[in-house]
């Protein structure tokens, strides 16, 4: 294509036949063949709509990243369950309720319309865990299953809107990057709150004074959890005046809030050291003192600080288990993107093939647990062992295997 003529010019289009003077650009190949700014809008359309380049589609109901929901495309729990096997190692209670909630979820998100007397509530989610055991893993890796837009937020970065800090309105536009600003994308999206136990409100009585930290975020989060239309600024930040808004409807995003929730066992323990001395009197025998959390109930997040309206809307509870070392080690060669993977993968892209003993594994596990880091300390304690190994590799070793002494002596070095 070497020319383009304007409006009014002569020619008309060997697509539509429009003529030159009926459309806004004509472009010509200079062999006499032309084509109208018309029909390269419907063919970008087409190109977009087909998944063959990237852009703003013109469906109804989604992009072209991010395809509308249909029947077929939902799994019942238990495929949810596997396939977040194969990304989660362990978790089996949470993943049985995080399979079940997102299911109705989109079932319901489905069903809109359809069920005539009956509303179906949101069940959104709250995951109460030790850091580091995989709560952001599960709620992105639903996300990836359900090709829907996904966002992360830190609750502590909130604030009730007039003081410093992040409008609550702000974890959409997250999302609304996430989903490349298609709003009917982002309307059907997940959104992870994080550190959700640090808007607790201190003490368990309502304060008298206003408690910006905590209390105020968490009333502020009610509408929007609920389902409500937000006047959301596109770039994030604080709202001001004279700023352009996308409205987003936040009645079908799913919302999962994680949380470590710090001596919530005790709260959890005195709750049924408590009901044990009335009736049920048994319980107290039958309690598994090692994993307390096991007996979670929405009324000891209210004891820790959240309040009943804020519980009322994350009706889906569960608990994940701190991970042991059978699952820590599992959690280094097992799923699809462990962390021993993800390093074959990378030398291999300079055709070098890993492999390491089998002890040096077990090393990296006993360090984690030693230093009390979780899952998190293996890709720590991974990279301090790898970073030579990254740093000289040539392109003469095809080969580089890693022994436990070698292990031994980088982290040694560095401790
Ligand atoms: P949390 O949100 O609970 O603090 P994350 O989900 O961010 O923890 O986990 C941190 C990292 O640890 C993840 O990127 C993942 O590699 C690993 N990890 C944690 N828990 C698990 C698990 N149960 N299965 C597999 N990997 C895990």
């Amino acid at each position: 294509m070497t020319q383009k003529t304007r409006k009014g010019n002569e020619g008309s289009c060997s697509f539509c036949g429009a003529g030159a003077d009926e459309v806004a650009l004509m472009f010509n190949s200079g062999n006499g063949a032309n084509i109208c700014s018309t029909c390269i809008e419907h063919g970008y359309k087409l190109l977009v709509d087909h998944d063959i380049i990237a852009g703003k589609s013109n469906k109804k109901g989604g992009g072209a990243k991010f395809k509308p929901l249909k029947k077929e495309d939902l799994m019942r729990p238990d495929r949810i369950k596997s396939f977040l096997d194969e990304y989660v190692i362990g978790q089996d209670t949470a993943k049985r309720y995080m399979s079940v909630a997102v299911y109705n979820h989109y079932k319901r998100l489905l069903a809109k319309g359809k069920t005539q007397d009956v509303e179906l509530d949101k069940s959104n989610i709250v995951l109460v865990g030790p850091t580091g055991t995989g709560k952001t893993l599960m709620a992105r890796t639903i996300a990836r299953l359900l090709h829907v837009p996904f966002s992360i937020v830190d609750a502590t970065a909130l604030t009730q809107a007039g003081y410093v800090g992040e409008d609550v309105e702000s974890i959409l536009s997250r999302l609304l990057q996430a989903a490349d600003y298609d709003v009917a994308a982002a309307e059907r999206g997940i959104i992870f709150i994080d550190e959700i136990d640090k808007i607790a409100r201190k003490g368990d009585n309502p304060s008298i004074t206003r408690d910006v930290s905590g209390e105020g975020v968490q009333q502020a989060l009610l509408k929007i959890l609920e389902g409500t239309v937000v006047n959301v600024p596109p770039q994030g930040g604080r709202k001001h005046p004279d700023q352009q808004y996308i409205q987003v409807n936040t009645s079908n995003i799913l919302f999962i809030c994680g949380g470590a929730f710090d001596g919530i066992e005790k709260k959890i323990a005195s709750r049924m050291n408590t009901s044990s001395l009335g009736y049920g009197a048994t319980t107290k025998q039958r309690i598994n003192e090692q994993n307390i959390m096991q007996y979670i109930q929405p009324q000891d997040l209210r004891s820790f600080g959240l309040i009943p309206e804020l519980i009322g809307r994350l009706p889906v509870l569960t608990y994940m288990e701190p991970l042991e070392r059978t699952a820590l080690r599992s959690i280094l060669t097992e799923p699809k993107n462990s962390i021993i993977r993800q390093y074959e993968c990378l030398m291999a892209l300079d055709d070098i093939k890993l492999t390491f003993d089998d002890e040096v594994l077990d090393y990296i596990v006993d360090k984690a647990i030693e230093f009390k880091l979780g899952a998190r300390g293996l890709r720590t304690i991974c990279e301090a062992i790898m970073m030579d190994v990254m740093f000289d590799m040539s392109a003469e070793n095809n080969e580089i295997h890693i022994t436990l002494d070698y292990a031994k002596s980088k982290i040694d070095k560095a401790a």
